[in-house]
Formats: C-alpha cells, structure tokens, sequence
C-alpha cells in the first residue's frame, strides 16, 4: 500500500478439536485461524444499483492441518443462510461482533485430508464495522462505493467483510469472482476473466486468478468502467480498467505500464510473477493507492494525470506484485518486506530515470524513518494499524539500502532474485530473508538487519 499524501463427539475427538482463533498476529489477535490451509476461494454475487445487500456464496476448499470438530472462518455478513461441509449440511453461527463463523461439521476433518465448505450468505455493503483492534485509526471505507459500483479495500484486516474466510497474510489461495452485474455495468477482478454471459438484462463475469494470493489483496470493482488491453514482455496479457468517465484522459498513462514491466523485471532480475497485470482506475480512493493482486488500484485522477507528474506510485504498486504478493508476509510483523522493497524500487526507478538521485531517495527515507521510529514503532514492530499500512515503507526501504551499501549492488541483486525465487507462491519471515542474506553473502549479518529492523533507534544513514 501506499499513502499519497459438532454437536456430540467421542472424548478423543474433543482432545484435539479446534473452534478457536489461534493467537498468530500480535497486533491484530483472534484473527485467522490455524487449523486449516485454504486453497481456493470461489465467491459469487448478485449486484443491483441502490441496494447494499447482494445475494452471495463462497465456495472453500482447504485442508485440515489438526482433527477438527468445528472451525471458525473470519466473517461479517448480513446473514448466513446455510454451509454445507463436504456437501453434507453443518451446525453455523455468526457473530458479528466477534468477527467470527463458527462452523460444526457432521464428521469431523482429518488432519491433513482435504474438505469442502459451502456457504451461502447475504453480503452487505453498508456494514462497514471499524477494525476491532484499532477501531479509532479505522479511516477507510473497505466496501468503497462509488458512482454507482463499488470496489475493496481490504487491507491489512477488513477483507473478510467481503466474504468469510481465513483472513491471515500467510495463508493464500487462488480466488475467483463470479459477479452478475446489470445492463449497463461491468465486473471486473484479480486474475484472467474467464467467462462472460448475458442472460436476459443482467450479464454474468468470472475472473479467476491462476495462483495463489493473500487475501488483504483481493479485489473486485463493479460500475462503468472502460477497458484498455495491451501486451507486456514475453507475451504477457494486459488488462487495465477505469472509471468510463475518465477514460479519455487515460491513454498516455497506460501506454506507461509495459515499459515498468520491463524495468522491474530487470531490476529484479526475474520475471513478472502473475498471468496477467493491468491498473484499476476508480473513484472513493483517497489518500492512497493498493497493490491488489494482478490489478493494482488507484484513484482514476492519477491515472488521468499527465505522466510528467511522475510514476512513483504505479512502480510501488507494481513491485508489490513481487513483494507483498507473489512473495507475501508471514505475519504482519514481516510487512516491511513488502513496503520496504516497494519503496527501494521505486527509488531506484527514480534514479534511473534522472528523476532524483537515489542516496537523496534514501536520505529522505531515513531522515523520515529516524522521525518517525518513536510513533510507529521499528519496522518489524510497529505499533498500530497505521504503522502496518504506512508505517514500514521509508524502514524498509533504508534496510534494503544499507545492505546494497555494505555488500555491493551485484551481491545484493544475488540476495533480492534468490530471496524472490525462493519464496514465490510462498510466504517469508523477516528471519527467512536474513537466511538468504547470510547464505549469499557469506556473513553473518544476522545482529546488522536485526538492528535496522527492531531497534528501537535508527541505526546511522549507510556510508
Ligand atoms: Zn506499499
């Protein structure tokens, strides 16, 4: 992101049930759940201008990590209607204060063995409850309606008001959207559309994404959006979207993306991750920009804007691809390792572009981060809910810097593309990129990043 400004069961069987939240982000508690990996997620919904509430269902498979007598999903919904696990009817309850759906399988899962849970619900978009843990720093809409359509804004801890879920950053999945829209009014979501019908006066889209993705990222916008298609290196399928009435003024800023597509493969040294990449231009976003998931999503006047104001922010976006979603955070304690190479790229693209020199980019960063270190807290530690969205970008980025000053830019280009390839599709730790760091190097800088990342002071500006 980036700111711009059961009912019974035997004795054995309870030993080791699960119903609760285990304890894994230490900011945000209760949310997730271990028990279980999911895999995929297929929601639908029924959309109708003026009306908040959509008819909805979510399709799940997973698989179970520990016997399971019942499980909780992340949730907040109008209503639950029914779930069905493994096509047999479950005991359900919804607690919208808690954020929870309680669910109680006929049989209970097996460790390890894959299952199935349907549920479906009524969605409701003027249900917009404030973060528990930070409610007072909760300033943005997450359901953002808008001229007519909507889209999301889920990060770090509100995406599962869109659809019940295992909302923890480690835990991805493929997602996929089947949205049925009136005349008039298109869908549009993260990854490939792949099918699109109309029947009568309403029109049906499905966009599916090919890999997995954490669910903070997730993102569907629905309204009257105009589409601009291209074609990115190797071949790669653009898909870019804005508000119809901007797409006029659009065109000079998407002839912009193939370019950054190739600049960031070469300055990363593999290529982009995702089957497709495209911008989503749209109204309600103020004050930020998101790297949903294969469709990173802006404010439709800065994808209006003349190109000689600057693309900072798509490059920010567009490295959040690598980092923050192809590779994405164990917890959000890690979430420097996101914002941090977002904001270290984006130096470099400046630098390389003649726009400013990148030790002035760094500079400033660690001028800020000194600042700022008291309030939200060292990156890998930060305070509150505004330390996770904002709070780790200038920290990171000064990290990255420090370690590119002190092993040489080859060195640290071996670090990035290795740490990159490892933990594709995956999730990694700040410990995980200390491992690359050392193996690669050679050294033990294990105390040097933990200094830049948990001290309570920043260390000195490198060199
Ligand atoms: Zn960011």
């Amino acid at each position: 992101m980036k700111k711009l400004g059961l009912t019974a069961l035997c004795g054995v069987m309870l030993f080791t049930s699960s119903t609760t939240a285990h304890a894994t982000e230490r900011l945000l508690p209760g949310l997730g759940n271990t028990g279980y990996d999911v895999q995929s997620y297929a929601v639908a919904y029924d959309y109708y201008p003026g009306k908040t509430q959509m008819p909805a269902s979510v399709d799940i498979t997973a698989r179970a990590e520990q016997t399971l007598s019942s499980f909780t999903l992340d949730a907040v919904a109008r209503q639950v209607k029914s779930v069905t696990v493994n096509g047999l009817a479950a005991d359900q309850q919804l607690d919208n204060a808690k954020e929870k759906l309680t669910v109680r399988p006929r049989i209970p899962l097996l460790p390890g063995l894959p299952f199935q849970v349907r549920i479906t619900f009524v969605a409701d978009r003027s249900l917009e409850p404030r973060s528990p843990s930070f409610p007072e720093q909760d300033n943005f809409d997450h359901w953002t309606d808008w001229n007519g359509g909507f889209e999301l804004m889920g990060q770090p801890n509100r995406s599962h008001l869109f659809f019940p879920m295992n909302d923890l950053p480690s835990d991805k999945a493929r997602v996929s959207f089947r949205v049925s829209v009136p005349k008039g009014y298109q869908a549009v979501a993260n990854g490939t559309l792949r099918s699109e019908r109309t029947k009568g006066a309403r029109t049906t889209y499905v966009f599916g994404t090919r890999d997995p993705i954490p669910t903070h990222v997730a993102q569907l916008a629905v309204g009257h959006l105009t589409e601009f298609k291209g074609t990115g290196p190797h071949g790669l399928p653009l898909r870019s979207f804005i508000d119809s009435s901007k797409a006029k003024q659009a065109g000079p800023r998407m002839a912009l993306v193939p370019g950054q597509l190739k600049w960031v493969e070469q300055a990363i040294g593999a290529p982009y991750p995702f089957e497709t990449y495209g911008v989503l231009g749209v109204g309600g976003v103020t004050g930020y920009a998101l790297e949903s998931a294969t469709l990173s999503m802006f404010n439709a006047d800065y994808l209006t804007a003349p190109p000689s104001d600057g693309d900072g922010t798509m490059i920010h976006e567009l490295v959040h691809q690598y980092f923050g979603n192809a590779v994405s955070v164990k917890s959000w304690d890690d979430m420097w390792l996101s914002e941090g190479h977002a904001a270290y790229y984006t130096g470099l693209y400046q630098d390389s572009k003649g726009q400013r020199k990148l030790v002035d980019f760094m500079r400033d960063a660690w001028q800020f981060e000194s600042g700022e270190r008291p309030k939200y807290g060292p990156p890998g530690r930060v305070t509150d809910l505004n330390g996770i969205l904002f709070g780790t970008n200038p920290g990171g980025a000064v990290t990255l810097y420090a370690l590119r000053q002190k092993l040489g830019v080859q060195t640290f280009q071996t670090i990035e593309k290795t740490f990159f390839e490892r933990y594709r599709n995956k999730a990694a730790s700040t410990q995980d990129y200390i491992d690359v760091v050392n193996e690669v190097s050679g050294q033990e800088l294990k105390s040097y990043v933990k200094a830049w990342i948990y001290g309570a002071k920043t260390p000195p500006f490198p060199g």
